[in-house]
């Protein structure tokens, strides 16, 4: 998984795709321009 903070309302939005478009769940803001971090989600 991907996750982004949104530099917005500090919210962490979760993508299993870092490309493309990326708005931010909670206050629609465009975070395609950020850094996406990939996370270790193995449960
Ligand atoms: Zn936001």
């Amino acid at each position: 998984m991907y996750k982004k903070k949104c530099p917005d309302c500090n919210g962490s939005s979760y993508s299993s795709y870092s490309k493309g478009q990326w708005t931010c769940p909670y206050c629609e803001e465009d975070l395609t321009d950020v850094e996406a971090v990939m996370t270790d989600d193995n449960e």
